[in-house]
């Protein structure tokens, strides 16, 4: 409930009524609730919108809030409800609203005659979420453990002649085993010319001594994320690429080690950044240095050049920085840091 309560303060400075949101993680972090539905928050009410299909797991998870069975589309109920509330003034999440939703909701309040303003807000749940809680910080941290735990076990039994695929399907076995509900985003092992796909997805190459091969990967427990990577060679690698991670290595350390609270997160990009910019390597690192993760594995903060986010304590992030060489391969090393007195914790702890 301190939850609502500093969201309710949101909604006041924000002069709204009450809020309507939809956002998957963002009605998980609220109410508890699991499902897809709609949460209405006002000063005094904490209501969730549901089909039939929710309401028995509504009542489970999230027994202190009225729920409200909904039969049809949102400016079938929507308008009648907010005229019930005596509400003026409705922020909605303008990113989950489409614009045919908004004119069919626009139309339906026309036709009602009612007194009622919709306003678009972005973000307001979604920075609630980044600074976490002591609890959220433990499952965090939890997630953490059991991905380092599949990346070691990966290692072991990773061998050339393995496809991507099935490695990544050994990595995906053992998470699962190891209690993880399913994987929060697709697995990536990239090896050789296609570890230069930041992006890459598992193919049916085998993997080959001395090639760079990228894993990144990531557990879930109780709805909260780890994200990690790591690049590992059979074998010897070349000098290039010996060259390649030792500079990775030491533009993340130094995003690690000089990331402090009450920072740009443009800043902490540009730590990593200047280390690969002054080794020759500045046009193959492009992408931001991180991002938050939580019940989202990408959230707030987000950690890059064009990022007006700050950092404060409690925040969790990754920083991994990489450089990309196309038609060669890749390096990227990820770590979650939390933000705990000023300075970044690191939360993964897979060898590198
Ligand atoms: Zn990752
Ligand atoms: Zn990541």
């Amino acid at each position: 409930m301190n939850r609502l309560r500093k969201l309710r303060k949101l909604i006041a400075e924000k002069e709204l009524d009450s809020l309507l949101i939809s956002q998957p993680e963002n009605l998980h972090y609220l109410s508890g609730f699991t499902g897809s539905g709609w949460l209405l928050i006002s000063g005094r009410n904490a209501s969730l919108a549901l089909d039939f299909l929710y309401l028995e797991q509504a009542k489970e998870e999230s027994s202190d809030f009225e729920i409200i069975q909904i039969k049809q589309e949102l400016q079938d109920w929507l308008p009648g409800l907010v005229l019930d509330l005596g509400w003026h003034k409705l922020g909605f999440e303008a990113n989950l609203i489409s614009y045919d939703g908004y004119r069919k909701l626009g139309e339906a309040i026309r036709a009602k005659q009612i007194n009622l303003e919709l306003v678009p807000t972005t973000g307001i749940v979604e920075q609630l979420r980044s600074a976490k809680e002591p609890e959220e910080l433990i499952l965090i941290t939890k997630a953490a453990e059991l991905a380092d735990a599949v990346l070691e076990q990966a290692k072991a039994i990773i061998g050339p002649g393995m496809t991507e695929k099935e490695v990544a399907w050994e990595i995906e076995k053992n998470l699962r085993q190891k209690g993880s509900e399913g994987v929060p985003f697709e697995i990536i092992v990239a090896s050789g010319p296609n570890s230069a796909l930041p992006h890459a997805r598992p193919t049916d190459k085998t993997i080959c001594p001395g090639e760079p091969v990228v894993i990144d990967m990531g557990a879930r427990i109780n709805g909260y994320c780890s994200d990690l990577t790591r690049t590992l060679f059979l074998g010897r690698a070349n000098e290039t690429f010996q060259e390649i991670y030792n500079i990775v290595l030491q533009a993340q350390t130094a995003a690690i080690e000089g990331t402090k609270s009450e920072m740009l997160a443009s800043q902490a990009d540009q730590l990593a950044r200047s280390v690969i910019q002054q080794a020759g390597y500045g046009d193959a690192f492009g992408h931001g240095l991180g991002h938050g993760v939580g019940l989202a594995v990408h959230e707030s903060p987000r950690l890059g050049l064009s990022s007006s986010d700050s950092l404060v304590d409690g925040m969790v992030f990754t920083i991994e920085p990489g450089i990309y060489l196309a038609g060669q391969g890749g390096v990227r090393i990820e770590d979650m840091v939390v933000l705990e007195n000023g300075k970044a914790r690191v939360l993964t702890k897979a060898t590198k």
